[in-house]
């Protein structure tokens, strides 16, 4: 292969889940930036059609998909749509995913109190969320014996969390899984089938912003002044931070990469606090 072609993925399609969110709509307009056709999939359609847009108005190639992750006839019709609109599906990132207050410990929120229906909302959102589009994107790629599938793990999937247990047991069924797909589409199909997750940092974004800063003041809260002060890059992500190591797992580059959760997180997850 020619050194100066490893980290092309020029004319490649992708089909990301959550795309009309924060860190996933960044990614889908970088990636067409890429060269890649997008399909951006998401529970809210116009979010995924207004990423689409801009994607298609700056020259790239794109459409926006309703679906909902946690159905799988909307998996597959997504799935299904995906291909009419593009074609080969070569590259999933599944990016829905998410925290939920309701699932969140607090002062006035003990654990032994935490809504059975919040709990499973998240657990379901995550881990559920990331294997049905697995199953119905990854058929097709198991048939051609081709393809990548990106999962977005977090860094409770290493070490979970204060606070947010479902979204820390989540996360690390999120990573368990991307080790066993990644395991079962080579043995059982093709080692041309790479199954990896990256797990972010904190990026400030709507899911954990009423975590991080107060809503009324706009100030860090205790705990968003802990997570930077144990960032040793000194601040939150952002999305773009992401971008790079995303590339990376999509391109040849990473061609013996399988398996694993690259953590992009400014240092959090090697920093003992001391
Ligand atoms: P976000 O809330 O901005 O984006 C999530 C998107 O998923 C939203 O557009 C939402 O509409 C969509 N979604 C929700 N339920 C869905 C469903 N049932 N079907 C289809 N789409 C659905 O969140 P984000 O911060 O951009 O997070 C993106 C991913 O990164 C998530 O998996 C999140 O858990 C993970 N992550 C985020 C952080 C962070 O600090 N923001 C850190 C680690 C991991």
């Amino acid at each position: 292969m020619a050194m100066s072609g490893l980290f092309d993925v020029t004319g490649r399609t992708v089909a990301i889940t959550g795309g009309g969110g924060v860190l996933c709509g960044g990614l889908a307009r970088y990636l067409a930036d890429c060269g890649m056709r997008v399909a951006v999939l998401d529970l809210k359609r116009l979010a995924a059609e207004v990423v689409a847009d801009a994607i298609n108005e700056a020259g790239g190639e794109a459409v926006g998909i309703e679906i909902d992750v946690l159905d799988r006839d909307s998996v597959r019709a997504a799935s299904q749509t995906c291909e009419k609109a593009l074609g080969r599906i070569d590259v999933l990132i599944n990016g829905a995913g998410g925290n939920h207050p309701d699932a969140t410990t607090g002062p006035d929120k003990p654990f032994f109190d935490l809504a059975t229906g919040a709990f499973e909302k998240v657990l379901g959102l995550n881990v559920l969320g990331t294997v049905l589009p697995c199953m119905e994107f990854g058929r097709p790629m198991a048939e051609r014996g081709e393809g990548i599938i990106v999962n977005m793990a977090s860094m409770n999937a290493f070490k979970p969390l204060t606070r947010i247990p479902a979204y820390s047991a989540a996360k690390s069924a999120v990573k368990n899984f991307t080790e066993w797909l990644a395991v079962h589409m080579a043995k059982e199909y093709s080692p041309s089938i790479r199954v990896n997750a990256v797990a972010p940092g904190f990026m400030l974004t709507e899911q954990n912003r009423f975590l991080l800063t107060d809503a009324a003041t706009g100030e860090l809260t205790p705990r968003g002044r802990s997570i930077i002060e144990h960032t040793p890059a000194g601040r939150f992500g952002a999305d773009e931070d992401l971008y790079g190591a995303v590339h990376w797992l999509l391109s040849p580059a990473s061609r013996f990469v399988n398996g694993i959760c690259v953590p992009v997180d400014g240092g959090y997850s090697a920093f003992g606090g001391v």
